[in-house]
């Protein structure tokens, strides 16, 4: 075994991981990035298809990118965020201005995408606590929903896998029944859908609306729970049934934002604007720690007043507004901006998702497949017509993830979705590589 994995075996307690699993597939160590690969150090190379975790946006190493860090390194590497500022934050929050869904103009600078999510849960139950409705204590989200692992995220999340052995230490949420397209029990169809499932919100905002600050969503695609995909028409009556019950429409878009469907914002697709958005990940490009949540001059306007008043929002992490970070976040929009990045996206995603269609459909264990911008997900399935799910102690989504990973792919499924999530600059003769590797590997777990 190689030094370097020996060592950090010894030493690294990795994310998400069994570490026994380590006996038999020992860590990658990376050395290199450059455009959509990844160089471990005996040189081999991978095919990044999964952006590191969703993050990556336009390449490892991006040259305009690096450029702006190293620019920026030698000013300023940090400054503390109260009662200080820099220009990378301010040039960033101005331009996010102009992109964002209408009416998001304030900006609240965390470090992952965890604390946005739990700062944006605390300023909307303290807006609804200093607007006369202190009985508003309570969150709603979906079924299935990832918003994060720290104590707070974990509990607006419903992945067993993540969430279950937590359940004693976590808060109660009210769980809304999300819309579930491939298996939709309503009998619909993607083509011929109404939202039938509205009608589950519907009941809870009845019994509960009065005592929730907010609804979290992750708009249109629920990543973790293995990219399920459902229309911009549940966004638009989740919208109005907010305004109803005046409850926050808090948009978590930590995957979703900067093009990954194949608008700047999923919100985008429903053209309606959420109170409160939570952005991280493709923020940077992938590079540096930064998450924010942005929001609304009303709901900002709910907190200013004099020091004594005790309405300020006392929240802070220590690397908030990091000027590094927002180096790169602008290098980011330098980028899309420039290069029309999200247009050459969005007909690489027509052909993308085509020839997945072409290759995939056929075997007789793909149940489906969906699609949002580049992102595509295979469900794998034991019966196809009765599409019951293949059992999941046979881990088969790892077994494809192993070998593929010795063809130099990396996909790791969720489960037993094998999904792309490549970075918005993958160019066509990657997406036919990394498509045969993937069916290849498929056809040796899951011979015809
Ligand atoms: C990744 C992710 C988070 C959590 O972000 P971290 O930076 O990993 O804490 C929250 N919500 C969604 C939808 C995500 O994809």
């Amino acid at each position: 075994m190689n030094e370097w994995i020996k060592k950090d075996l010894k030493y690294i307690w990795h994310p998400c991981s069994q570490m026994k699993d380590y006996e038999t597939l020992s860590p990658m160590i990376i050395e290199k990035g450059e455009g959509i690969y990844l160089y471990d150090i005996n040189g081999k190379k991978y095919l990044d298809v999964i952006s590191s975790w969703w993050c990556n946006l336009l390449g490892h190493c991006n040259p305009k990118i690096n450029e702006a860090i190293k620019k920026q390194i030698d000013n300023l590497e940090h400054v503390i965020f109260a009662n200080f500022s820099h220009k990378p934050a301010i040039t960033l929050c101005e331009r996010l201005t102009k992109i964002l869904p209408k009416g998001l103009c304030k900006f609240n600078f965390t470090d992952n995408g965890s604390s946005a999510i739990e700062a944006a849960m605390k300023v909307s139950f303290q807006y609804h606590e200093q607007t006369g409705n202190p009985q508003k204590t309570k969150f709603m989200a979906l079924t299935d929903a990832y918003h994060g692992e720290t104590i707070g995220a974990l509990s607006v999340g419903d992945c067993d896998l993540y969430t279950k052995l937590y359940k004693p230490i976590l808060m109660d949420i009210i769980r809304i029944k999300a819309p579930d397209c491939y298996r939709c029990p309503y009998g619909k169809t993607r083509d011929n859908c109404c939202c039938e499932c509205f009608e589950d919100a519907e009941k809870q905002f009845e019994k509960f609306g009065n005592e929730t600050a907010a609804i979290l969503v992750e708009p249109l695609l629920q990543g973790s729970a293995g990219m399920k995909i459902y229309p911009p028409l549940y966004l638009k009556k989740l919208r109005e049934i907010c305004d109803k019950y005046n409850v926050h429409l808090l948009a978590d878009e930590i995957a979703t934002g900067f093009g990954r469907t194949g608008k700047m914002f999923a919100f985008d697709h429903a053209e309606v604007s959420p109170d409160i958005m939570c952005l991280s990940k493709g923020l940077t490009g992938g590079y540096m720690p930064c998450a924010m949540f942005v929001t609304t001059q009303k709901i900002y306007d709910a907190f200013y007043d004099d020091y004594n008043s005790g309405k300020a929002f006392m929240h802070s992490h220590t690397y908030s507004g990091n000027p590094l970070a927002c180096s790169a976040a602008n290098a980011v929009l330098d980028i899309l901006e420039d290069e029309s990045i999200l247009k050459q996206a969005q007909e690489n995603a027509i052909y993308f998702n085509k020839i997945i269609k072409d290759k995939f459909l056929p075997h007789k264990n793909v149940g489906e497949v969906r699609s949002i911008g580049l992102i595509n997900a295979i469900e794998l399935v034991k019966n196809k017509a009765t599409k019951e799910p293949l059992e999941s102690r046979l881990r088969t989504g790892y077994q494809i993830y192993k070998k593929a990973l010795k063809k130099g792919v990396i996909l790791r499924p969720l489960g037993d979705i094998i999904y792309f999530n490549p970075p918005l600059i993958i160019e066509k003769k990657d997406m036919d590589l990394v498509t045969d590797i993937a069916l290849e590997c498929l056809k040796e777990i899951l011979p015809e």
